[in-house]
């Protein structure tokens, strides 16, 4: 009896890596397949034809087991191919490590993003005036930060708000940029509006709300300026490498990646900060990755938590705002930091052990 048993298992297991065999080998069919459909400018999944091959499946069909039993089985090695094609297909994406396996240094001017050292964006949510935005450039630059921000196209929710200075903001910024030694980034909403951008500016940001705003990308991908480009709202990192790709394929590879929060249930902070995003990009993309703070926890008190937790898990650099008065501001008031403070939140980043960084 247990001789017969064990035989019964022995050509279980025989049959086992049949199975194993087999659907390998059917891996290997559809990556040829995939392969052949991409280089056709075909779709990967075509469901008329797994409907199709089902159906057969069914037709062949003799039992022991329920038919739609069969069909779980074979749906669930339909998918796990659709997976290995798809797979292949983020080997392809530029921004992909599996495409360059060094990591891409960003050059601004003097200064670089991504070779290793933490660079700091630091200005206020909006340009308001060349006074407010000296006042700040002054105080970023006390503290060793080289580059300063300010928005002067504001994609805001509401139409009565401010909207910000618009060619006469980017002035406003370069100039307080050119007095202070400072590089300057801003948001360029409009397609139309990136040679402005390529103009007045040293980094071009793309904000969240744009992050697929296809034709804005396609322009960014023209210019020949460094592109901050802002995770979207309800992005996923997938949808984020995509529309990174969008910019690299038109030739711009000067890109940086910002994570700066998305929506979810969670009520205690303004979006939430998807810190695994950061090591996720950093390990699937060989692109620069910061963290914005301030619009990913809008929350004055978390900034500094928040900035260390990005630092310790391998960003980049630290995005967050600063106003002279917060309470003033025209965008923004609740988040920003004011000058104290944000002297404050540097040093303490700046503090030996500040952050236990594990590589
Ligand atoms: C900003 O940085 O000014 C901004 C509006 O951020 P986000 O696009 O991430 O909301
Ligand atoms: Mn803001």
């Amino acid at each position: 009896m247990s001789n017969h048993l064990d035989q019964l298992r022995d050509e279980l297991d025989q049959v086992n890596i049949k199975i194993l065999d087999l659907i390998n080998e059917r891996g290997r069919l559809v990556k040829e397949i995939g392969d052949i459909k991409k280089s056709q400018g075909m779709k990967a999944y075509d469901p008329v034809r797994e409907r199709e091959m089902l159906d057969h499946i069914i037709d062949q069909h003799q039992g022991p087991f329920e038919y739609a039993t069969v069909k779980h089985i074979f749906k669930e090695i339909f998918k796990a191919a659709k997976e290995l094609q798809e797979g292949d297909y983020r080997e392809t994406l530029l921004v992909s490590r599996k495409k360059k396996p060094s990591d891409t240094i960003i050059s601004v001017g003097d200064i670089s993003v991504g070779n290793g050292e933490n660079q700091f964006i630091m200005g206020p949510c909006s340009v308001e005036s060349q006074e407010q935005v000296n006042t700040v450039a002054k105080a970023v630059k006390q503290q060793g930060v080289n580059i300063l921000r300010g928005g002067a196209f504001k994609p805001r929710t509401s139409p009565y708000d401010f909207q910000g200075l618009g060619e006469e903001g980017l002035k406003m910024l370069r100039h307080a940029g050119d007095q202070y030694g400072l590089k300057v980034v801003s948001e360029i909403t409009n397609p139309k509006d990136i040679e402005l951008g390529t103009k007045h500016l040293d980094i071009i940001q793309i904000g969240a709300r744009n992050m697929q705003n296809f034709d804005l990308l396609k322009e960014a991908g023209k210019s020949n300026k460094p592109i901050l480009l802002k995770r979207g709202l309800a992005a996923t990192i997938n949808e984020f490498m995509n529309a990174a790709e969008y910019v690299v394929t038109q030739g711009n590879s000067n890109l940086i990646l910002c994570e700066r929060g998305i929506r979810t249930y969670e009520t205690a902070t303004r979006n939430t900060l998807d810190i695994t995003a950061v090591p996720i990009l950093k390990q699937e993309t060989h692109l620069p990755v910061m963290v914005d703070v301030t619009h990913s926890t809008g929350r004055r008190d978390l900034l500094l938590p928040a900035a260390k937790a990005a630092i310790a898990v391998g960003a980049d650099g630290i995005m967050a705002e600063v106003h002279p008065d917060p309470a003033v501001a025209l965008s923004d008031s609740q988040q920003q930091m004011d000058i104290p403070t944000f002297e404050h939140f540097m040093e303490q980043l700046k503090q030996p052990h500040a952050v236990v960084n594990n590589g």
